[in-house]
């Protein structure tokens, strides 16, 4: 597989990403949100996964820069990173289906805002940052230059960092003592771990 190629493929999984999404979002926009903690932070948090997953990355492939850190493409990395890119669609779509009209683009509560705890839920409690997280992967593996093949993981990393307790504060402000009995038998990314 050539630069070219890999490249291709990456942002082929962009636009599926955003395929996968559209009729999730609009299917739960249409309840009413109760809470939002939507702000500034939360904007610059999604900005910044947005420019390490997207804005970065084409940057790269339309001039090339910082060509100093071009790695050269090792075939089976990016046999590997074809591989993650697909799981991680996989995980996306498994729990925008099993969220429902729960999901939210930000830290939201909706109307009849109801626990999820079935299909991957019942696994692990944020399975759409972990797809995230497998997204980033793929673009190191698909992307082949230093900084932006792993832009995408910082911004998911800051993201992630800056989100997971406040979410789970939310979640446990709501549902109480069903959320804590949730998180006792649940890991938070990685199954079991
Ligand atoms: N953190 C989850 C969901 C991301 S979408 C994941 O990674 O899969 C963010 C919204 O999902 C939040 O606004 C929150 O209200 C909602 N949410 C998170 N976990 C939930 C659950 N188990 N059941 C219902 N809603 C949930």
């Amino acid at each position: 597989m050539t630069s070219t190629v890999c490249q291709i493929v990456w942002f082929g999984g962009l636009v599926a990403w955003f395929i996968i999404r559209y009729p999730f979002e609009r299917r739960a926009k249409k309840v009413r949100v109760i809470k939002s903690l939507f702000g500034w932070r939360e904007s610059g948090l999604l900005a910044l996964a947005f420019v390490g997953l997207f804005i970065i990355p084409l940057i790269y492939a339309l001039s090339g820069f910082p060509a100093s850190l071009d790695r050269p493409v090792v075939p089976a990395i990016a046999i590997l990173g074809v591989a993650t890119l697909c799981a991680a669609l996989l995980l996306f779509y498994r729990s925008h289906a099993d969220l429902g009209r729960n999901w939210s683009i930000s830290l939201e509560l909706r109307n009849e805002h109801r626990l999820v705890t079935t299909g991957i839920y019942r696994i692990i409690r944020h399975p759409m940052y972990s797809s995230f997280f497998l997204l980033a992967l793929a673009q190191i593996m698909l992307v082949p230059n230093w900084f932006a093949g792993a832009s995408g993981l910082l911004g998911v990393g800051i993201l992630y960092a800056f989100r997971i307790r406040q979410e789970e504060r939310m979640m446990l402000e709501r549902f109480g003592a069903d959320y804590e009995r949730y998180m006792a038998h649940t890991a938070r990314l990685i199954p079991w771990i």
